[in-house]
């Protein structure tokens, strides 16, 4: 396994991972291979075809949106939310876009970014990704000067035609602890009488010492004192990690008033938060409550396209933050005990997204949202345990708890916006994380079904879906709710 926690993890804007963050970084990936390839000058138009899911739930998703900032030259990660809209406007109003933010290219919508809502795939003959695009840039005469393929394949993760037809390559990056499954990961980490958190933080410290691989990953945070070591500056990473979703969070709690899209769906966090503090702790359950607060809260924010952490998606961002945030405020511990509690969360439930992300899929127009909110639960139930200093086998059996009781969940969002199901589902998926993450802390580790199994799983039975159940908005709530 070669994924990175820092790939898992992405800074980015919503509302979705594979339908904003992906297109955009495909756009801007196409954007810089003109201008390596000296094509730039030469370019004097470019044409985006999007199939598929992207086609058929793009506008709610924002792709369009994307694909504009990607081609002006703008990273998901860095791009500040509160310009996008005057920057989509100028190019609306001009019909004009400087193409890698220099060369400026005539651009409309309607002339060249093609929503092929009658086709699945970029080439009719081959079933690839739902999630195609194809990227194709002219000169003066209308001759092609470059073309490309890319397939945003969740999270915010694209590849390139080639790269897609080249994935069963060996991969060329080395760590010293690699897994391909969970049983590979708990046989390791027992070898070596490592937690998993140990272990994948010695493979991400050896990804980070290693120059050829081009991961991104976060500024190490500021407040971070000490950064001597590799593993220094992946920790103060993930802390910065931590923060932005806190930060997330809290704006979400702030808001109110009704999220973008035309679906009138109200913001409900800050209404909720604002009851909970008025009732105080008398509610036994109220931790539950607060719980579902910090996933919608995430949701809304990545509803509204502000910046969110994908975990494993922006769909999905919710979960992951809503469980640091009942660790911080439920579990008892000193300040320096909560920091070592909330990097445990963190990189076991990585290691647990990575099996998902190399042996199944994170793409709701793959396998529905089992893939998305269904391996957030997973991943957060895992790391809850860790978090809670439960063993290797307990942090398996939660994260095939929680998936477990996510199988066959479908993705078919109304009005192709990412509000309903998505952001009550985050304040589902998280709680039912507490309560794998319980169940197995209760037991040893042993159990029939193992992670592995219900990963395998949920794999067959996404591909097994019907396409209209997955990110189409063709059945389904979206179908049978009237928009209005
Ligand atoms: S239903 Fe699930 S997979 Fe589909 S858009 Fe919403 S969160 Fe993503």
């Amino acid at each position: 396994m070669n994924t990175s926690l820092f790939e898992l993890f992405k800074i980015g804007i919503g509302p979705s991972s594979s339908h904003t963050v992906g297109p955009m970084r495909a756009a801007l990936r196409f954007s810089r291979q003109l201008e390596s390839a000296g094509l730039l000058t030469r370019t004097a138009s470019v044409t985006v075809e999007l199939y598929g899911s992207l086609a058929l739930t793009g506008v709610g998703h924002g792709t369009d949106r994307a694909i504009l900032l990607g081609l002006l030259g703008e990273a998901p990660d860095t791009v500040d939310p509160a310009t996008v809209e005057a920057k989509i406007a100028t190019i609306r109003s001009t019909g004009s876009l400087p193409l890698n933010g220099t060369k400026a290219i005539p651009f409309t919508e309607a002339a060249n970014l093609l929503f092929r809502r009658n086709r699945m795939y970029p080439d009719p003959n081959v079933i690839s990704h739902p999630n195609g695009m194809r990227f194709t840039a002219l000169d003066e005469a209308d001759a092609r000067l470059a073309g490309e393929v890319f397939y945003s394949i969740g999270g915010g993760f694209i590849v390139s035609e080639a790269e897609r037809t080249a994935e069963s390559d060996p991969s060329t990056r080395i760590v010293p602890y690699p897994f391909r499954s969970a049983a590979d990961l708990l046989a390791t980490a027992k070898q070596h009488n490592l937690t998993i958190a140990d272990l994948l933080l010695a493979n991400e410290v050896a990804l980070l010492n290693d120059p050829t691989n081009s991961i991104t990953r976060p500024q190490p945070s500021p407040v971070s004192s000490k950064l001597d070591s590799a593993e220094d500056h992946i920790r103060a990473s993930i802390i910065t990690l931590w923060r932005t979703m806190q930060q997330c969070t809290e704006r979400g709690i702030a808001a109110e008033g009704i999220l973008p899209g035309g679906l009138n769906v109200r913001r409900r966090a800050h209404r909720l938060a604002e009851r909970l503090n008025t009732i105080g702790s008398k509610d036994p359950l109220a931790p539950i409550d607060w719980v579902t607060v910090y996933a919608m809260a995430v949701n809304e924010e990545n509803a509204a396209g502000g910046k969110v952490v994908t975990a494993p998606t922006n769909g999905a961002a919710g979960v992951i933050p809503a469980i640091g945030n009942y660790y911080l405020r439920f579990i008892e511990g000193t300040e320096a005990e909560k920091e070592e509690g909330i990097l445990r969360y963190f990189l076991t439930a990585a290691a647990v997204g990575i099996l998902y992300k190399e042996n199944a899929s994170i793409s709701g127009a793959e396998v529905g949202c089992q893939g998305e909110v269904g391996v957030a639960c997973s991943m957060a139930a895992g790391g809850l345990v860790a978090a809670l200093n439960g063993t290797n086998a307990q942090v398996e059996h939660a994260a095939e708890i929680a998936m477990e009781h996510n199988l066959g969940m479908t993705c078919d969002p109304i009005g192709g916006l990412v509000q309903i199901p998505c952001i009550e589902r985050n304040g589902m998926g998280a709680v039912k994380a507490i309560n794998a993450c319980r169940m197995a802390m209760h037991e040893t580790g042993d159990h029939k079904l193992s992670l592995d199994q219900v990963i395998a799983t949920m794999y067959q039975t996404g591909l097994d879906m019907q396409s209209r159940y997955k990110e189409t908005s063709l059945a389904g709530l979206a179908l049978n709710v009237i928009e209005c």
